[in-house]
């Protein structure tokens, strides 16, 4: 059993519904537990400009999984919502990456799955909300997880007032 954060982004079809339908297939999965989420976030593309708004979230799970089986349940939910992939950072339906398993201790480096996520440390739509929930959690060499947010490339990020008050777990 270990904790991982997971994100959240979506800017197609109804962006708060999906992260919330999201959220709660995560959650009513059998080896899966919810223990906090984000507040939703408003935050700019990256990429190309030409496309929506994303909302974020990011939220923490404890699980049995291993990482695989993790990242499978992942992509089958992005295959249910209908997610189609289009360009390169381009919109989507939903996006759910594996962001850091067990405060960043465990390491994986294989063709499919990367474990701290590439680019967890560098976007404020991962780290703010990742902050939110786990203001404690530390980087390798031991400093707080918000010591990376200098590092942060910048999306205008903002809470959304939504208060995801159908979901499972309180933030
Ligand atoms: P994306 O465009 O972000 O949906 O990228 C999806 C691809 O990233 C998939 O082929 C995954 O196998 C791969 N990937 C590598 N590391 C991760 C991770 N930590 N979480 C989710 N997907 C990952």
């Amino acid at each position: 059993m270990y904790q991982v954060l997971i994100g959240l982004g979506s800017n197609l079809q109804d962006p708060v519904a999906q992260i919330k339908r999201a959220m709660n297939t995560l959650s009513a999965h059998s080896h899966i537990t919810l223990i906090k989420h984000s507040s939703l976030y408003s935050s700019l593309p990256q990429g190309p400009q030409d496309q929506n708004t994303f909302i974020n979230a990011v939220i923490c799970i404890s699980t049995t999984l291993a990482p695989q089986q993790l990242l499978q349940v992942l992509q089958s939910i992005e295959q249910d919502h209908g997610r189609i992939k289009t360009r390169h950072w381009g919109e989507r339906c939903i996006d759910l990456d594996i962001l850091f398993i067990d405060q960043l201790t465990l390491h994986l480096k294989t063709p499919d799955l990367v474990v701290p996520h590439p680019h967890a440390l560098t976007r404020d739509f991962v780290l703010i909300p990742a902050l939110e929930i786990m203001p404690l959690w530390k980087l390798p060499n031991g400093e707080l997880l918000a010591s990376a947010l200098h590092n942060c490339l910048q999306h205008d990020l903002k809470k959304i007032d939504d208060t995801a008050s159908d979901l499972t777990a309180q933030a």
